[in-house]
């Protein structure tokens, strides 16, 4: 049969003029270096079986079958059936068993299995190939009729669910009321004829709701199973685990097809899991559990407690001995730890997987750092197996293992600053601030969060909005706290009586409520949480990953708290100081009013004059906490309405202060009001109105800078001025003009001799399209990717956020552009950018301050753009740091 349908295929080749493309490999036909067309799992199936190791044999359905499948529109071509069987005859000839034969017969087990590891994420089919014939074959070979009945209606179960969507639960529903009927607990108490009814009343289920009598036919039952785990690739799980673990729909997945062993046969049968290093903590010691007389599932179901692997030593020596010689095989065959599935059938062992296995950040680090230490691996090779963002997790609280398992989640939302947060629910940043202080941990719940909120905001342990994208407000200023940031949960509901609902439930203040701003997730009660914690590990791979990158990480950082922070975390300046998050605190905020409302030059100066001091002792700060690394100062940017207030009883109270009426303030709150902010009076707009307020904050930071450079001469400080939001270079050429008078003049009354750069955020499709023109003003460009992807998409950063996951659903857009680049968009403009500034200024400084600075794929872009800086919140800098090792490793 194989070698007719090879012939036909080949004949077919021939007519038609070029060879037909191969879809199908059978285990020893492939290797390792074949992840991309097997998928992770068959790769190493096939490399366990070229190293001479116990895997039973099958074949791999290749990912680019997969993908056709979906280019052909969700079908499988008869050239691919006739394929997918010429290799089953494979492994009938290699077993000696035939599949769908009742004396003889060989089962299948059908998994799922792509480029990258995505445990659970999408479908497994066991024991196919089974009917009502092939069960009395298989009763009749093992002796053993229970297993026979169990395996054919876990099989009926599983093809059920996931090949024709009638859920599994459904079944259980089945099981429990035989289990009440005969008064037992346990599976295990059914005896033969109850497993032979069961399967009778699962088909009867089955026909009942699909109007069809359960297949019979085990290469339909196969074919059928190839199809559904293509089709998994796409199910909301696999799609969710695909955005957040960047890894692209275009991959596909492959299917593996492999001769069923049993580890339920009899008391001489088991199966179990192991890797090997212990994969929470790293430790070099083989950590795994196995049961006796078990299917796979059965160890995870949880029923019955595994036995610690140690115990397979007494109960079945030769097969542990075995297992360990093959766990040291492949550790060292893939330089890294292993996760592996084994069965045991009849005492004899067989490899189901192997796989780098998934562990803890502390585990990562260990591992990484031992490996290198026992001479396995490079100090590169041990850079680029640490995944920058699991650096998260040791950065920030993290909850409880044990105690999430138990929860379950009310709400899913964006996950705008990672770590784990448990506290009360606050409905004001005035009620964080008071939980604060009886001691109570706070949850701030808000519409959305404004600059007003920033105390609520720095005293709570995490921060729920309904709305805002991955750059809007909330999720820029708690990235920079440090502080766990759940952002644009549509879902919840605000009530009039200062409640709010989501998932069904009724929140008030004072409510338990968790969030995780890892993954986005929202839980109604709390969650125990465990502290940050570094160890000596992280130091030792940051100072390799730090010798490898030539990419310089800056901090995004506005208080000297905050950059104090960024330098601990290895921070080598400043590329963003976003310098009006220093006019809402306070006495501040007033005197910024007050420079608001003013009705003329003279009065707007008077207000500058009081601003002048507090921003000229913020930037002394910053300048001393980072020991002389350079300093982008980013001039006022934000819409004047912003630090004004909205509700009836702050504008009243703001207008007694002002000496002003009600109705006074609210024309000028009125007259500021604009239907596209984010496009309206901002950035250099400000200082093209006002270049009093340019004047003052030039003041401020050349009076800081000349300051510190007196109390450090060896620092030589050149403080770097940024303009925001340039679209023209002329209108750069004015704002400049002003910097530079007043520079110059503070500069040579000091009767000293300090450099300074003034340069530009690119930021406005419009400056990234005339770059050469800019770069004749500009010093350097920062590249402001927040804006520049708002303005490229047309999407609104605080808005988009709503209605990104339709896109997400729907398989437009696999990423949010606001927290990833969009390389082929808005990176054609960076590109383009970095090519037409050098043109004008071949010295040119360049960088990014825009979120995606602290994003590892967007890092890896900005290396190969040439940029010489990134810069990002504080807490994302170590990533940053892996990151760009990790992208000087790759470009190679
Ligand atoms: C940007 O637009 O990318 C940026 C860094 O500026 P902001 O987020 O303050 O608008
Ligand atoms: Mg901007």
């Amino acid at each position: 049969m194989f070698f007719d349908i090879m012939s036909l295929v080949f004949e077919k080749d021939l007519k038609g003029g070029n060879m037909s493309q191969k879809y199908v490999y059978q285990f020893s036909e492939g290797n390792g270096s074949m992840r991309e067309l097997l998928g992770g799992k068959g790769a190493n199936l096939a490399d366990m079986t070229s190293l001479g190791m116990p895997v039973p044999q099958g074949f791999v359905v290749t990912t680019e079958a997969c993908n056709k499948y979906y280019d052909d529109g969700q079908i499988v071509t008869d050239s691919l059936v006739d394929e997918i069987f010429a290799h089953v005859a494979e492994i009938e000839k290699t077993s000696g068993k035939v599949f769908g034969d009742a004396t003889n017969p060989l089962l299948l087990s059908v998994r799922s299995g792509s480029r990258a590891s995505m445990p659970g994420m999408m479908d497994t089919i066991l024991n196919l190939g089974l009917n009502d014939e092939v069960v009395e074959g298989i009763a009749k070979l093992s002796g053993n009729t229970r297993f026979a009945y169990d395996s054919y209606r876990r099989f009926i179960q599983m093809f059920a669910d996931v090949v024709m969507e009638l859920p599994k639960h459904n079944f259980e529903v089945i099981i429990d009321e035989m289990k009440e009927e005969k008064g037992i607990v346990l599976d295990t108490q059914f005896d033969d004829d109850d497993l032979k009814e069961m399967v009778r009343r699962f088909k009867a289920y089955y026909f009942k709701h699909k109007n069809e009598e359960f297949p019979s036919d085990p290469r339909f039952q196969l074919v059928e199973s190839i199809k559904a785990v293509f089709r998994s690739w796409n199910n909301p799980r696999a799609i969710y685990y695909r955005r957040l673990n960047d890894i692209p729909s275009s991959w596909g997945t492959a299917v593996n097809v492999q001769m069923m062993v049993f580890g339920n046969m009899g008391d001489d049968c088991g199966t179990g899991v192991a890797f090997t290093r212990n994969p929470a903590t790293g430790e070099k010691k083989l950590y795994g559990e196995f049961l006796m007389n078990a299917q796979g599932e059965d160890v995870v179901a949880g029923i019955r407690t595994p036995k610690d692997i140690e115990e397979l030593k007494d109960i079945m020596p030769h097969a542990y001995d075995e297992f360990v010689e093959i766990c040291d095989k492949l550790e060292a065959h893939y330089k890294d730890m292993q996760d592996m599935e084994f069965t045991i059938e009849s005492g004899k062992l067989y490899m189901l997987q192997t796989r780098n296995g998934k562990r803890t950040a502390a585990a990562a680090l260990k591992i990484a750092v031992d490996l290198v230490n026992e001479g396995m691996i490079s100090k590169e090779k041990a850079v680029l197996q640490v995944n920058p963002t699991q650096l998260d997790a040791l950065l920030h609280p993290q909850f409880d293992e044990k105690a999430l398992k138990a929860a379950s989640p009310i709400g899913r939302a964006l996950p705008a600053s990672p770590g784990a947060a448990s506290g009360k629910v606050a409905l004001s940043a005035a009620s964080a601030v008071a939980m604060k202080e009886k001691g109570m941990k706070a949850i701030l719940v808000r519409l959305e969060t404004s600059p007003e909120d920033i105390e609520g905001m720095h005293v709570s342990e995490g921060i729920l909005t309904a709305r805002g994208g991955m750059t809007s407000h909330a999720a820029v200023v708690a990235r920079g706290m440090g502080t766990c940031c759940v952002s644009g949960c549509g879902e919840i509901k605000f009530g009039k009586d200062n409640t709010f609902t989501l998932g069904g439930k009724t929140f008030k203040e004072g409510d338990d409520i968790s969030l995780d701003g890892t993954t986005g997730n929202i839980y109604g009660e709390a969650i125990a949480t465990v502290p940050a914690s570094i160890s000596g590990d992280f130091e030792t791979l940051m100072s390799w990953a730090d010798s490898f990158r030539t990419l310089q990480v800056r901090a995004n950082a506005d208080s000297p708290v905050d950059a104090k922070q960024a330098y601990d975390f290895g921070a080598q300046g400043i590329g963003l100081v976003r310098t009006e998050h220093m006019f809402f605190e306070g006495e501040r905020i007033k005197a910024m009013r007050e420079m608001i409302l003013s009705k003329n030059e003279e009065q707007r100066r008077k207000a500058l004059d009081k601003l002048l001091p507090m921003q000229r002792e913020d930037f002394t700060g910053v300048f001393e906490s980072m020991q002389g690394y350079p300093i982008t100062v980013r001039y006022l940017d934000p819409p004047l309405h912003e630090f004004l207030p909205t509700k009836t009883e702050e504008i009243e109270e703001l207008a007694k202060e002002m000496n002003l009426s009600v109705a006074q303030l609210e024309e000028v709150v009125d007259s500021l009001h604009e239907f596209n902010p984010m496009m309206g009076h901002r950035g250099c707009r400000l200082a093209v109105s006002y270049p009093e307020i340019a004047e003052m904050q030039t003041r401020a930071v050349i009076e800081a800078a000349i300051t510190v450079n007196k109390n450090h001469p060896d620092w030589n400080l050149v403080p770097e001025i940024m303009i925001p939001l340039v679209g023209e270079v002329k209108e750069l050429a004015y704002v400049k003009s002003v910097v530079v008078k007043t520079a110059d003049e503070i500069i040579k009354e000091a009767g000293i001799d300090m450099k300074y750069l003034v340069g530009t955020m690119i930021e406005i499709p419009r400056a990234a399209l005339l770059a050469n023109e800019v770069a004749q003003e500009a010093e350097f460009f920062s590249f402001g990717t927040n804006d520049l992807t708002q303005m490229t998409f047309g999407f609104s950063r605080d808005d988009a956020g709503g209605f990104l996951s339709h896109y997400y659903d729907k398989n437009i857009y696999e990423q949010d552009p606001f927290a990833r680049l969009d390389q082929k968009g808005v990176g054609q403009l960076v590109q383009m950018a970095c090519e037409k500034g050098k043109e004008a200024r071949p010295n040119i400084k360049l960088g990014v301050c825009g979120e995606h600075g602290g994003d590892p794929a967007s890092i890896d872009f900005f290396h190969r753009v040439g940029l010489q800086y990134i810069s990002c919140s504080p807490f994302r800098v170590p990533i940053a740091r892996l990151a760009a090792a990790h992208a000087a490793l790759k470009n190679k």
